[in-house]
């Protein structure tokens, strides 16, 4: 039984595929290693968003390939996914140990490729080709280990692929395609799946899940494809929690904004990537949305969830940023408040209108903007998280805690961790416990009241 090891760049999107293809190889007879060493072999699955992931995975691959030669050993050496999509073949030359370069339409067919490989079959393979209906392939899940295997109760399902939006400094376009969905009944079904595994919190994926489904269903009673699927999801005996990302603020209609309100599973959880707040550079960014139109759109999210968590991504340094569209951004987020922001500096990425725009920023400025923007960002974050002590939330309980394993941990429905003194029976419950202590972006939940207080309602709804 040849052993596998995956290792994962990126973002959510990467992790579900990383997550699919383990499951397509346990399902074919591969063991899972737990690291490199020792494994027959090793899979890097790549993200391009910037160029700092793709040295990183490329610096791997080689440290790798250096250990074998060193070793005398053989092991098989693939890259998946983003990085593998857009520079394709350009990898086997980089590096001869390199025997397998898999696109982000073809993970599906990983176990075959790898099949051939071992047996000798075949050497050295490139697939990177566009295939219908790949979207569709993300499907399995481990039933061991993983997000969504047994022990878990917050899973991962992946509803559509791609994105048509062609934001000019982002390469998801190129490397995972135009816009493709599933059908409704394919993902309620794979969530009905999960949901008899005892998964009680699913999080929606794609590159910009608010397009789901536009050529699959027309809009009904005012009701886009993304919010007749969150229904469908939202029927689900069992499932307690819905989440989704990575959307688009365009993508917040009236009917999103208004499902919020009259679907209790919605968590009060919004993530809206705002990535400049200067109307010039969301222009020059092709976003399609204005400072204004932003800023209404959380505060009707607002007025329909108060507690709603609003968290987003933010890029510094696009080409041609004056220190007073930087101003903008700053006066934004403290216009905002928002409870988590992701800062990026910004990636110069080979074929995006951006590249090629002229002002690119010099690194020191993009570094001087990069910490004053998280300064405030820290700020108001834990002037959040500190308004949380001596509250009533209501956390799902995910297992132990990441930071201390005698603890236990689960997330509200905003989307903070909250720590207490749990133990396994908690596991997948819904409890209601008070917030006593806020440390640095973890909250700390008196084990004393756990599940002995009903909820006042600060936070979320009962149901
Ligand atoms: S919407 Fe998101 S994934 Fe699509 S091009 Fe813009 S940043 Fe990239």
């Amino acid at each position: 039984m040849p052993s596998v090891f995956i290792k994962t760049y990126g973002c959510q999107m990467n992790e579900r595929d990383s997550e699919a293809v383990a499951a397509q190889l346990v399902d074919r007879g591969y063991s899972l290693a737990p690291s490199e060493s020792g494994a027959d072999v090793v899979l890097l699955n790549t993200c391009s968003v910037r160029d700092l992931a793709e040295q990183k995975a490329l610096g791997k691959m080689t440290t790798i390939a250096g250990m074998n030669r060193k070793r005398g050993a053989t092991q098989v050496l693939g890259f998946l996914g983003c990085m593998a999509q857009s520079r394709g073949a350009e990898l086997l030359g980089q590096n001869p140990a390199v025997d397998l370069v898999v696109g982000t339409q073809k993970f599906h067919r990983t176990g075959e490729f790898l099949d051939d490989i071992l047996a000798g079959r075949r050497t050295r393979i490139v697939e990177t080709a566009e295939e219908d209906g790949s979207q569709s392939a993300i499907r399995e899940h481990l039933p061991e280990t993983g997000k969504g295997g047994v022990g878990a109760v917050t899973a991962f399902v992946s509803i559509m692929q791609g994105c048509n939006q062609h934001c000019t400094f982002c390469i998801v376009p190129a490397t995972r395609g135009a816009e493709r969905s599933r059908s409704i009944e394919d993902i309620v079904a794979e969530c009905r799946t999960l949901a008899d595994r005892g998964i009680r919190e699913l999080t929606l994926l794609g590159q910009i899940v608010t397009s789901y489904g536009k050529r699959l269903y027309p809009v009904r009673d005012g009701r886009s494809a993304f919010v007749q699927l969150i229904e469908a999801v939202h029927g689900i005996g069992g499932i307690e929690r819905i989440r989704f990302t990575s959307p688009h603020p365009k993508g917040y209609g009236d009917d999103l904004v208004e499902a919020f309100g009259r679907l209790p599973k919605l968590v009060e959880s919004a993530h809206l990537p705002l990535q400049s707040g200067s109307d010039r550079l969301l222009r020059l960014m092709h976003r399609g949305y204005t400072r204004e139109r932003y800023l209404a759109i959380v505060t009707k999210l607002r007025a329909v969830r108060p507690e709603m968590g609003i968290s987003t991504d933010i890029i510094v340094g696009f080409p041609g940023e004056t220190e007073e569209d930087f101003e903008a951004t700053l006066s934004l987020c403290r216009e905002v408040g928002f409870d988590q922001a992701y800062v990026y500096k910004y990636s110069r990425r080979r074929d995006t209108p951006a590249a090629e725009m002229p002002d690119q920023l010099p690194e020191p400025v993009i570094e001087e903007r990069h910490r004053r923007l998280l300064a405030v960002i820290d700020e108001l974050a834990l002037a959040k998280f500190d308004a949380q002590v001596g509250r009533m939330v209501e956390i799902l309980v995910e297992g132990p805690s990441h930071r201390n394993a005698a603890r236990f941990e689960g997330r509200t429905r905003s989307n903070r961790i909250v720590v207490f003194e749990g133990s396994e029976r908690h596991r997948g419950q819904l409890l209601n416990l008070r917030v006593v202590r806020a440390g640095n972006f973890t909250l700390y939940g008196d084990p004393a009241i756990v599940g002995l207080e009903e909820s006042d309602g600060a936070e979320g709804l009962n149901h």
